[in-house]
């Protein structure tokens, strides 16, 4: 920490994690600069970081931001490498980095870093219970909540971080090791930032890359990219798979059968009570139970990969198996993601605000076993849902359509041969439009029915947030 005395340090982007950067940099004696493009209006925080003396520029980029002896940009993860200070920092040798990177410089506890496509937050969060109840002492932080930053003077070797980590926020790391890396999953989201494919697997692969021998990787052995992985490993790579038995790892038995596209989806309580949670921690040592996957008490396959990819991450950090079975039937899930909101007129509402791409959409669907009516639509990123297709002709009994993809989600909802399909035209406010959709699902929904808002799309061509457009929705379903 004390290398950091008298640097000059620039923190670009003024949102938590760049005030949590910014006052540890203050607090180590550095000089640190913050500047954001938003105005000072927009900008709460600057008051708060020029109380302690902290420089902080709004507005605008100033162009000689960056200077010969600027020692470090930090950046915010959202802000693209294509910003004129980034740029320029580039250009003179200064080293771009995101926060993740210095809370790993000036920590002194393990790391267990989560990254992959869907399923970050639900595997984070459970890591985190399974740690306390393990008796291990988890930090949980990063992409969600607490910034890194905050707590990275405070740990110590006998805590555990436990880090959500965006693809964004990998891309701008250096040195950044966690002991225990995990990938979920690689699907295509986020296309639009990192420009191609090989951009966003790079940016997830970071992970890894720093990793030494001790270190563990917790791979997806059923996802082709993340499998592929394994021969990079530089430490114990030690997998998770709900399709095959696995000679070390963590998996389910008997394996999923694979879904077969045209062939009817199987029932997700079923396939749940027949099955096991095992593991396997060494080849040399036998296969072990630790509990049914019924008792799990998340639902749906997708759950079941997220389960068990956190209980290898457990596993892992030390954590004995046994302490593990009470924590796992308890938890829940996070809020926005498949929601229990409550029952009216014998239907169910679930709140899936969380679902932004279609694979979350697609998940979700298939972990629930009543018919569905649909409320989805949202932000529109160029794709044409067309992936929905064959869970909306199997699943789907109705569709309640919003957001700038409404159009788009009708004409998928008539493709796939569905007779209830409602459009909601924007009203004078989301909360208006999202009141007309929940009283159009309920009434195109029966006793028995489940109510789902899962958009397949992000938010933002309505709402602030997703957390907002789920808080809305279950205050709609509320007023029913
Ligand atoms: P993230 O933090 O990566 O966005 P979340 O845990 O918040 O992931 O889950 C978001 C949505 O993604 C869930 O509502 C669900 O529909 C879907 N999802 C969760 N886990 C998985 C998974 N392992 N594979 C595919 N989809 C998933």
């Amino acid at each position: 920490p004390s290398q950091f005395k008298n640097e000059k340090i620039i923190v670009l982007g003024l949102a938590r994690s760049g005030v949590s950067v910014a006052k540890l940099f203050h607090q180590l004696g550095a000089i640190v600069t913050v500047n954001d493009r938003k105005s000072r209006e927009q900008s709460p925080e600057a008051a708060e970081l020029e109380a302690l003396g902290i420089n902080v520029i709004c507005g605008y980029h100033p162009e000689d931001l960056v200077q010969a002896d600027t020692a470090l940009l930090v950046k915010n993860p959202g802000i693209p490498y294509h910003a004129a200070p980034i740029v320029r920092a580039q250009q003179l040798g200064t080293e771009v980095v995101t926060e993740v990177e210095i809370a790993y410089w000036l920590s002194k506890a393990p790391i267990i870093g989560i990254t992959g496509s869907n399923g970050k937050t639900t595997t984070t969060t459970l890591i985190g219970e399974l740690l306390t109840a393990a008796g291990l002492n988890p930090v949980v932080g990063g992409n969600i909540g607490l910034p890194l930053c905050e707590i990275a003077l405070e740990v110590t070797e006998q805590d555990w971080i436990v880090a959500e980590l965006s693809s964004f926020q990998l891309k701008g790391t250096i040195a950044f090791a966690p002991q225990i890396a995990l990938i979920l999953n690689l699907a295509e989201t986020h296309l639009d930032y990192h420009g191609d494919m090989q951009d966003y697997i790079g940016s997830k692969a970071k992970i890894l890359e720093n990793q030494s021998e001790g270190d563990v990787a917790i791979l997806n052995w059923d996802d082709p990219v993340t499998r592929a992985f394994i021969n990079d490993c530089k430490g114990i790579s030690f997998p998770f798979s709900i399709y095959d038995t696995l000679e070390q790892g963590v998996y389910i038995d008997p394996p999923f059968a694979p879904i077969v596209e045209g062939e009817p989806l199987p029932n997700a309580a079923e396939e749940a009570a027949v099955r096991s949670i095992v593991y396997r921690k060494s080849q040399n040592e036998p296969a072990q139970t630790l509990m049914p996957l019924q008792r799990l008490g998340i639902p749906g396959r997708h759950n079941a990969a997220n389960a068990i990819a956190a209980i290898a991450a457990c596993l892992m950090a030390g954590a004995k198996p046994e302490a593990l079975v009470a924590p796992l039937e308890q938890f829940r899930g996070v809020e926005h993601r498949l929601e229990y909101v409550g029952e009216h007129r014998g239907i169910t509402f679930y709140n899936d605000s969380k679902a932004t791409n279609s694979i979350a959409t697609m998940m979700t669907i298939r972990s629930l076993s009543a018919p569905i009516v649909l409320v989805a639509g949202g932000l529109d990123r160029g794709s044409n849902y067309m992936e929905l297709l064959p869970i909306f002709r199997d699943r789907v009994k109705g569709l309640v359509a919003i957001g700038e993809t409404r159009f788009k989600l009708e004409q998928v909802a008539k493709a796939a041969g569905l007779e209830r399909i409602e459009i909601v035209e924007p009203k004078a406010s989301a909360e208006q439009t999202l009141d007309a959709a929940v009283k159009l699902a309920d009434q195109l929904a029966e006793a028995g029915d489940i109510v789902l808002l899962s958009p397949a799309c992000a938010s933002w061509d309505m709402f602030s947030s997703y957390e907002q457009r789920g808080s809305m929705f279950k205050q709609s379903v509320h007023t029913l």
